[in-house]
């Protein structure tokens, strides 16, 4: 069995005590071991402050730019065998694993050129230059320079390598040290990653650290030059956000949670056109890529009333052709859910929306899992629901089932019914519309905007070209008001900000200028 050691104040520690053991969801058998009881997390935040932090801010946006192109490469390298650790480890089939570890490569290949592209300077100019007075020559200029304390990133256990990758690319851009804690369920994926990056000596020393099992008393470390980054359930997002030490510090907190994701298809999108095939192909996937455990795939479906049968039939044939099993065999579409624990809570979920909903189509109870020992692995079949518009189902709009789970929900087909319907998800990552009409787009998109980080909107024109509404972009934001947890992500350039400190500068207009280079 492997035992995860974690990476702090430069060296390789094995935890203390009891670990967690990780185990191969297909089977149950064990991997490994993470633990980090006796890590000393208050040393570990200092060397990367002292350390990590001082040597990252001594080099230029194209610099840091360059290592984490390099990282991005690294792990591309090595992508058939962290393939194999994410299939084995997280339950995931080849595709999902690709998903994981290529957008994770991506999206510190996007960061690297954002890096190459600000070039040789450490400060930021935010915004124009503005006059003050009268006179043109006293201006003010608003910077932004890198944080002087510690990036903590504390991921969830469904994308391991992107999860890592994504926060990491941009707090070491803007010049942050970084924590990276991963859900200890499937590290195993991130702690390989890590050891490549340690030995290829990508990042200066401090830049990087790595925690095997639970966070510790690290947060009881954090100062006022810190940040948390959190991705997770709402309810540790919550419990983070009101820690004594962040509340008490200010420590600047992004939390990414939960989010009952909508796909909305107008009443103009005929069955059987590009844009209704896409709508189907888009729910089918959210459903069963990773098994149903993306933060951003869609939850609830909204058909047209006319639409309504068409939808549920087209739907159930498509999961018909879902082949549940252990991801190490090829005929495998669809692997289990990632622990013990997921099930559980992914079967509670399913309880509470037969209470709400009725199942419109699930798999034959004697279908078993393909290649997996009888008896063991987590798996969990597809389940679709319908529910109508009525009292009592507001677990529809409420429960996040985690898994390959959605709800059909029947609609007016009017913009200001779809929007009363999906703003009932109180705040979310990405909706997505499927319509060829100008009008209710327009109208749809400025209801649903103020409630989503993200709105996917597709047509006829874009069938061949659209990126999937599931699938988070570097250079846009990810995150969303409200029961997503308030938060916001990447976006490109925008992302750095969450890194640095915004300073207003009164100086003379010459200073500025040619301090900034403008
Ligand atoms: P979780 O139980 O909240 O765990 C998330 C992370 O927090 C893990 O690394 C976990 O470590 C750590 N953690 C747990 N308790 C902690 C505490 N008291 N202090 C500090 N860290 C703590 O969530 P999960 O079940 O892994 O993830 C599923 C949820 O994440 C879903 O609800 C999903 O919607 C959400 N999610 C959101 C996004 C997004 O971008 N919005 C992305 C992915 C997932 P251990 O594993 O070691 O306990």
């Amino acid at each position: 069995m492997i035992t995860l050691r974690s990476y702090v104040s430069g060296a390789w520690v094995v935890g203390r005590g009891k670990p967690a053991v990780l185990v191969n969801p297909s089977t149950e058998e064990p991997l490994a071991e993470a633990g980090s009881e006796g890590v000393d997390f208050g040393a570990a935040a200092r060397f990367a402050r002292d350390r990590g932090g001082a040597a990252l801010r001594a080099l230029t946006f194209a610099q840091r730019g360059a290592a984490i192109g390099k990282l991005g490469k690294l792990i591309f390298a090595h992508r058939d065998a962290l393939i194999d650790l994410a299939i084995a480890n997280g339950g995931c089939t080849r595709g999902d694993a690709k998903f994981d570890i290529d957008g994770g490569s991506g999206t510190l290949a996007a960061y690297a050129a954002i890096g190459q592209a600000l070039g040789d300077r450490r400060v930021l100019a935010d915004g124009e230059l503005t006059q003050l007075s009268r006179s043109p020559r006293f201006a003010g200029q608003h910077i932004l320079t890198p944080r002087e304390g510690v990036a903590v990133h504390v991921n969830a256990f469904n994308f391991p390598a992107w999860g890592f990758a994504e926060k990491a690319a941009v707090a070491l851009l803007a010049g942050m040290p970084v924590i990276v804690k991963p859900a200890a369920s499937t590290a195993l994926l991130a702690h390989r990653i890590m050891e490549l990056l340690v030995d290829a000596a990508l990042f200066p020393e401090g830049a990087v650290s790595f925690i095997a099992g639970s966070v510790g008393d690290l947060v009881d470390h954090l100062g006022p030059q810190d940040v948390l980054a959190f991705t997770g359930s709402g309810e540790t997002g919550a419990a983070l956000r009101c820690h004594p030490c962040v509340v008490r510090c200010n420590v600047r907190v992004n939390v990414e949670a939960d989010s009952l994701n909508a796909a909305v298809l107008g009443k103009d999108v005929e069955r059987g056109s590009d844009t209704y095939r896409l709508f189907i192909n888009d729910v089918v996937r959210d459903m069963t890529q990773k098994t149903g455990q993306k933060c951003t795939a869609i939850r609830r479906v909204l058909a047209p009333r006319d639409l309504l049968a068409a939808v549920e039939e087209d739907l159930g044939i498509a999961l018909d052709a879902v082949v549940v099993g252990n991801p190490a065999a090829a005929e495998v579409t669809m692997g289990p859910l990632a622990t013990a624990a997921q099930r559980k809570d992914v079967r509670s979920g399913i309880d509470q929306l037969t209470a709400a909903a009725r199942v419109v189509w699930r798999a034959p109870v004697h279908t078993a899992p393909v290649a997996a020992p009888a008896g063991k692995g987590f798996f969990q079949a597809p389940v679709l629901f319908r529910a109508e518009e009525r009292a009592g189902i507001a677990a529809v709009h409420a429960r996040e089932v985690f898994g390959p789970v959605a709800t059909v929900i029947s609609y007016d087909g009017t913009a200001a019914s779809a929007i009363a319907l999906v703003r009932q998800g109180e705040g979310g990552l990405v909706s997505s519309l499927y319509t060829n009409d100008r009008a209710f787009t327009e109208e749809t998109l400025l209801g649903l905007a103020p409630h989503h980080g993200r709105v996917f909107i597709a047509g006829d024109a874009v069938v061949e070209h659209a990126t999937q509404p599931g699938m988070v972009l570097p250079l846009l934001v990810h995150g969303g008001p409200g029961r997503a947890g308030g938060g916001e992500e990447l976006g490109g350039r925008r992302g750095l900000a969450f890194y640095m400190q915004r300073t207003a500068v009164q100086a003379s207009r010459t200073f500025l200028e040619t301090w900034l280079g403008s």
